[in-house]
């Protein structure tokens, strides 16, 4: 039965993915709320101003802006927004190159937009088969494009609504796709070149992976910025949260924020509502429909103690984690932009390490940030905001214990790595750990993308995004099927908000 004005929602966190499907609910006229332990909605995407500094926390990186437009459509041709709340439309700027990579033996490439732009600054760098990279990137191009609407667009779990037109238009590339050995060996075969190798590996960490473990499939990634771009939104990442945040209150959305939900309410295998705390007494919510945006781990633990966990999904290796520092940094570095990587010496190593101690040692690859290269007013004039992280585990305890090495370390890589060192230059810290994750947000251990793709099968091991003990309860977000990154997430809560209009009792 097609859910009507009459049935009311819950949606359990303002995240990304929350706030899609408190949009995509309110927008075919289900009456919705939102329930948000902080105090204002974003999730993982905050932000910080401090001494003339805006510093975005979370996400840096804005591929596929077209999830977001597909959101500001649909509520501006709804029957049910109020047209004098609509912001306005969503903007963003598409950027002409991806990423500047620096290595310590003084090799650099920047990754131009442009493909024979990026070919040209690879071949000036390093000395590879020129048709090599191309061979690449068309590759990347085809697993995307065989594999989006079959893996990332749909549930995995709904046989009955698979749809197969999606898999029958796949069918003609199986055979080219790489269903086996890990992106690390696809990328050292097809292209040998080290600095290139390691270049290419790094997509894995775009889910919190390591690439020696994660499966080749993972090649898709790389067509996302080099064949569909990279993108900045105005006002900073800060505005993908601000932009959906206007969309959700024109279409009537009820925001409820510094209310955490204690217990999802179940009886006979259906939803019946919420528990939130309110004056320090639990206070029953009716719903017809719950939607948790809350990490998949702690749905079950905290809010569903009384129903079956699916132990086999809790326990996959979670995501990594990171540490950013975020450093209010004197002077204009013209070698950098606005995303850059200082690369590790040997990545395998660092990965290993990873492992082993928690921080990747005294060689990490470094990935610094800075938005006041494209939006000024975010640093005051002469300096730059610098976000500045390194992947870590998702293990909160050893990682507190090792901060202060680890700040000297990514110092040490970024002296060695530019030539002059900022340590004297940075005029305003604040440092984001997995534990300040986990605390600010509910991520299980920090990670910052549910669970790893550490494994073949951990696309087919994620949550699936309708209950299938508790009628009328559905899950979104990064921990849950088709995993963590916004755009991700913005496809988990369509695909939720599919299934909450095909499946709702
Ligand atoms: P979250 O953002 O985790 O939000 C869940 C919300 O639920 C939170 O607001 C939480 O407070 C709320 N909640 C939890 N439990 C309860 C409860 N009991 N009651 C009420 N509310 C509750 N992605 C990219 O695409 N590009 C990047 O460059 C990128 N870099 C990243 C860098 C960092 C440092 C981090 C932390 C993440 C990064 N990511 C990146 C990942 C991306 O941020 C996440 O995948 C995405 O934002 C997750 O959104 P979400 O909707 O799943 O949930």
């Amino acid at each position: 039965m097609k859910p009507s004005t009459e049935q009311t929602a819950i949606v359990i966190g303002a995240g990304v993915a929350g706030l899609a499907t408190a949009i995509r609910m309110a927008a075919s006229g289900i009456g919705t709320a939102v329930y948000e332990r902080a105090s204002g909605p974003g999730g993982k995407l905050k932000e910080e101003h401090t001494k003339g500094y805006r510093f975005d926390l979370g996400p840096s990186l804005f591929t596929m802006p077209e999830l977001v437009m597909e959101l500001d459509r649909l509520t501006r041709s709804s029957a049910h927004v109020q047209a004098d709340k609509l912001p306005e439309v969503f903007r963003y700027q598409t950027l002409d190159r991806s990423t500047h990579y620096f290595w310590e033996d003084a090799t650099r490439i920047v990754a131009w937009a442009d493909r024979k732009a990026f070919k040209e600054a690879v071949l000036q760098a390093v000395e590879v088969e020129p048709h090599a990279l191309d061979h690449h990137l068309n590759h990347s191009q085809t697993i995307y494009e065989a594999t989006r609407k079959l893996f990332l667009e749909q549930s995995l779990h709904e046989w009955k609504r698979f749809s197969w037109p999606a898999f029958s238009k796949a069918i003609p590339h199986l055979h080219r796709l790489p269903w086996f050995g890990s992106l690390h060996r696809l990328n050292r075969k097809r292209l040998h070149e080290p600095h290139l190798v390691q270049l290419f590996d790094r997509y894995a960490t775009y889910n919190g992976s390591d690439p020696h473990r994660a499966p080749a499939m993972l090649h898709a990634i790389p067509h996302l910025e080099h064949g569909i771009g990279t993108f900045f939104p105005e006002g900073g990442m800060m505005g993908i949260v601000h932009h959906l945040f206007a969309l959700a209150q024109s279409l009537g959305v009820a925001f409820h924020f510094d209310q955490s939900v204690q217990k999802i309410v179940h009886r006979n295998g259906h939803v019946k509502g919420i528990v939130v705390e309110l004056d320090s007494r639990p206070h029953h919510v009716q719903a017809d429909i719950v939607v948790s945006n809350a990490d998949i781990h702690p749905t079950y633990r905290k809010l569903l103690p009384d129903i079956k966990a699916p132990e086999h999904i809790l326990k996959q290796e979670r995501s990594s984690s990171g540490v950013i520092f975020y450093w209010g940094v004197k002077g204009e570095r013209k070698e950098l932009h606005l995303h850059n990587i200082l690369f590790s010496k040997n990545y395998r190593q660092e990965f290993q390490t990873i492992d082993a101690l928690g921080h990747p040692g005294n060689d990490p690859t470094v990935y610094i940030n800075i938005t006041s290269k494209l939006q000024p007013s975010d640093a005051p004039s002469g300096c730059e905001n610098w976000f500045v992280m390194v992947n870590v585990s998702a293990d909160p305890e050893t990682i507190d214990a090792e901060m202060p090495t680890i700040r000297r370390a990514v110092l040490d890589k970024i002296s060695r790595t530019l030539g002059h060192s900022i340590s004297n230059l940075i005029e305003t810290e604040s440092i984001l750990t997995p534990r300040d994750i986990e605390n600010r947000t509910s991520s299980w251990r920090g990670a910052l993308y549910g669970a790893s793709s550490n494994n073949a099968l951990a696309a087919f091991l994620r949550h699936r995004n309708r209950s299938k003990q508790v009628k009328g309860l559905y899950f979104c977000g990064g921990s849950v099927h088709p995993g963590g990154g916004i755009p991700l997430c913005l496809l988990s809560a369509r695909i939720a908000s599919e299934l909450i209009q095909t499946t709702t009792p």
